[in-house]
C-alpha cells in the first residue's frame, strides 16, 4: 500500500539532481497530467520493476554552493537516516574521495539503514578503474552510474527496489483503513489524537514499523477499526529540527504515503498558509484521501455565518479540487472530534467505491449529450463508452475518437458531473480520454 522513500545524499555537483531527474522522468508525465499539480524539484515519484518509490533529493534543501558547510551536509545526512528507508549516497569519480565524502561515510557507516553507495560521472571504462577507490569509504558494494547517460542505473535500480524494507503488518491490518493527522507544527495534532484515542488504553496492537520512525498502531474506537499512521512522529516532536521546512516536508511525505485518508489540520486562528498548501498539494499527488480540520475552533469568536464563511474560503484556496470535507474542531474541548474520525471513515470508503459500468455510461453519456466536447478545427469528438479502471484509486477512462482533442476544462466538466451523481467527497480522482 504505501511506497517506500530514497533518499539521495551527497556533496554538492556530483550529480544529485541529474540522478533525481533520470530516476522522475519517467513518471514526470503521469504525475502532472494526472494531479495537475506542479512537480517540485526535491520530491518525486519513481517507479522501477513495477515498484514505485519517492525519491527526495535531500541536497535541494541546502545551499547548493562549493564552499557549503560541513555542518550542513551533516544535517542532511542525519535528516535523511531519519525519513528515508533507503539512503542512496552519491559520489564523483572526477572529484575522487574528498574530505566531505569521508565526512558522510562516516555517518553512513553507523546507521541501521539501507545505504547504497553510487559512484557518479563513471561516463566510460577508464572510470570504472578510477571508481574502485570508493571501496575504502567502507560502505561495501558500489554501484558505478552515469547519471548523464543513464549507463548503469539499471543495475543501481535493481538493487535499490531490491532492498525495501519488508513491511511488519498483518494481512488484516493491511486492510483496514491508514489514517494520519498532518498539518504544521502546534496546529494541534497531538492533541486531537489524543482527544480522539486517549492515552494508549485502545491501542489492539502495536506495530513498530521497519523503521524507529513509523509506527503504525491499530485501534478500535466508536465502533470502528483503524490504523493510525506515524503517531510515534507526533510523541517525539520537539526533539526534532522542527524549524526546518526539509524537515517537515520529509515527515509529511512519510506520514502520506503510508496513508490511506489524511486529516489535514489547520489553525482556525491563522486560516490557510502556504505550508498548508504544500501538504494539502502532496496529499493530492500521491491520491490519497483528505479531510480538512479547522482545530482551535473555541478560540474563535463566533457569529452567525463565520463556519459557512471559512469554509467558503478555505474551499477557494483548495481550488480545483475542492470536494472536500472541512470540520470545526477543538481538540482541546473535544468538539466533533468523534465527527472527524467518522468523515475519515467515510472519505475511506469513498475511495475503494466502484461504480458500475452501466449506470456509469447512463449518467455520463447523457452527460456529454447535453454539452458535448467543443469540435477541433470541423472535426466533430465523439465519446461512446465509460469506464472505471481497476486501479486502487478511483480513475475513470472515456473512450473517445479523438482523445487528444479533449481539452482540460471539459475533463473537469467531467469529473464534475461524476461528483455530483457519485459521492467521491475527499477522494481526488483521475479522468482520461482514450482511442475508442
Ligand atoms: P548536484 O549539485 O549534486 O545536484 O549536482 P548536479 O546534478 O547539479 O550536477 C553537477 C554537474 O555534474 C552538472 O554540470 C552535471 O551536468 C554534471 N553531471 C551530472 N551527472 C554527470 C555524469 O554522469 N557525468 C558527467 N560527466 N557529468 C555529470
Ligand atoms: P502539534 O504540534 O500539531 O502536535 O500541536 P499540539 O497538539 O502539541 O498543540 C499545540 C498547542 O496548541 C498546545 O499548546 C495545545 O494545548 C494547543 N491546542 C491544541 N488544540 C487546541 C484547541 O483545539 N484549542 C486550543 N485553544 N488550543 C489547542
Amino acid at each position: 500500500m504505501s511506497s517506500k522513500i530514497v533518499a539521495i545524499v551527497g556533496r554538492p555537483n556530483v550529480g544529485k539532481s541529474t540522478l533525481f531527474n533520470r530516476i522522475t522522468e519517467s513518471r514526470k508525465a503521469i504525475v502532472d497530467e494526472v494531479s495537475g499539480v506542479t512537480r517540485d524539484r526535491n520530491y518525486g515519484k519513481g517507479q522501477w520493476n513495477g515498484v514505485d518509490f519517492s525519491i527526495i533529493d535531500t541536497g535541494g534543501y541546502v545551499v547548493n554552493s562549493d564552499d557549503v558547510f560541513e555542518a550542513e551536509i551533516n544535517k542532511q545526512v542525519h535528516l535523511a537516516i531519519d525519513e528515508a528507508d533507503v539512503i542512496l549516497f552519491l559520489v564523483d569519480v572526477e572529484a575522487g574521495i574528498t574530505d566531505l565524502d569521508d565526512a558522510v561515510a562516516a555517518i553512513l557507516r553507523r546507521t541501521k539503514k539501507e545505504v547504497i553507495l553510487a559512484v557518479n560521472k563513471v561516463d566510460n571504462n577508464q572510470r570504472i578503474i578510477d571508481a574502485q577507490e570508493f571501496y575504502s569509504l567502507g560502505l561495501g558494494e558500489l554501484y558505478c552510474i552515469s547519471s548523464m547517460t543513464g549507463s548503469g542505473t539499471g543495475d543501481l535500480l535493481d538493487h535499490l527496489v531490491a532492498s525495501f524494507p519488508v513491511k511488519e503488518e498483518t494481512e488484516e491490518e493491511t486492510e483496514l483503513p491508514h489514517l494520519s493527522v498532518v498539518g504544521r507544527p502546534n496546529v494541534g495534532k497531538s492533541s486531537f489524537i489524543n482527544a480522539l484515542i486517549g492515552i494508549e488504553r485502545n491501542i489492539v496492537t502495536d506495530v513498530a514499523g521497519t523503521t524507529r520512525d513509523s509506527i503504525h498502531t491499530h485501534y478500535n474506537k466508536f465502533g470502528h477499526d483503524f490504523m493510525i499512521v506515524d503517531t510515534a512522529g507526533l510523541r517525539k516532536k520537539g526533539k526534532v529540527h522542527e524549524d526546518l521546512e526539509f524537515y517537515s516536508v520529509l515527515r509529511s511525505v512519510r506520514t502520506i504515503e503510508n496513508s490511506d485518508v489524511c486529516l489535514l489540520m489547520i489553525d482556525a486562528t491563522r486560516g490557510v498558509e502556504a505550508q498548508d498548501m504544500n501538504i494539502f498539494n502532496l496529499i493530492v499527488k500521491n491520491k490519497k484521501g483528505v479531510v480538512v480540520l479547522v482545530n482551535k475552533w473555541d478560540l474563535i469568536d463566533k457569529n452567525t455565518n463565520s463556519t459557512k464563511k471559512l469554509a467558503a474560503e478555505i474551499k477557494e484556496r483548495l481550488a480545483p479540487f475542492n470536494d472536500v470535507p472541512i470540520i470545526f474542531i477543538s481538540a482541546k474541548t473535544k468538539q466533533r472530534v468523534h465527527r472527524a474520525l467518522e468523515t475519515a471513515i467515510e472519505v475511506f470508503e469513498n475511495r475503494k467505491k466502484r461504480i458500475k459500468t452501466s449506470e456509469l455510461n447512463e449518467i455520463l453519456l447523457e452527460a456529454v449529450e447535453a454539452y458535448p466536447p467543443p469540435s477541433v478545427k470541423g472535426k466533430f469528438i465523439k465519446i461512446k463508452y465509460v469506464t472505471q479502471l481497476p486501479s486502487p484509486t478511483p480513475a475513470f477512462a472515456l473512450f473517445a475518437n479523438l482523445p487528444q482533442y479533449i481539452k482540460d476544462p471539459y475533463r473537469r466538466y467531467i469529473e464534475n458531473q461524476i461528483r455530483d451523481h457519485f459521492d467521491f467527497t475527499g477522494v481526488p480522482i483521475q479522468v482520461f480520454f482514450r482511442q475508442k
